[in-house]
């Protein structure tokens, strides 16, 4: 029970304190992702430069899991570039199916916490949404 203890007390805490939720005026990239089955709605805005994620942020509203794996998302991608955070989007997803290494897992950080999804299918939008909507941010973008 040590790890859903874990993935409460990380979902609620991003859920209640994001750091990444606010406006970003600077932004060059911006996608609307919604999850109509649970009612979760999000706008993604990123400002990417020659490749790098320098900054992002979300605006929105959503049920607790929506918003802090947006949350978490944004912790593990500013600052890198936009193939490594394709590249984590892939092993976050692969994550939520239940198969993972434990050396990806580390790889996600906090994000890592909701691995418990995968025994939730309900939940399983909610948690993928901020990410699926990143990752179509960055391929409409080739430039990115
Ligand atoms: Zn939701």
């Amino acid at each position: 029970m040590e790890n859903s203890s874990f993935y409460r007390e990380v979902v609620n805490d991003h859920n209640l304190r994001p750091t990444h939720k606010h406006e970003l005026p600077d932004a060059n990239m911006e996608l609307r992702g919604v999850n109509p089955s649970c009612g979760d709605d999000i706008t993604l805005r990123l400002k990417v430069r020659d490749g790098v994620i320098e900054d992002g942020a979300y605006t929105g509203d959503g049920c607790a899991i929506s918003q802090a794996s947006a949350d978490m998302m944004l912790d593990l991608i500013i600052g890198r570039s936009a193939d490594e955070a394709k590249r984590l989007s892939e092993i976050f997803l692969r994550m939520i199916k239940g198969r993972i290494t434990d050396d990806e897992l580390d790889e996600l950080e906090e994000a890592g916490a909701l691995i418990d999804i995968s025994h939730m299918p309900a939940r399983v939008k909610c948690a993928v949404l901020g990410w699926h909507t990143m990752e179509n941010l960055l391929g409409e973008n080739p430039e990115a």
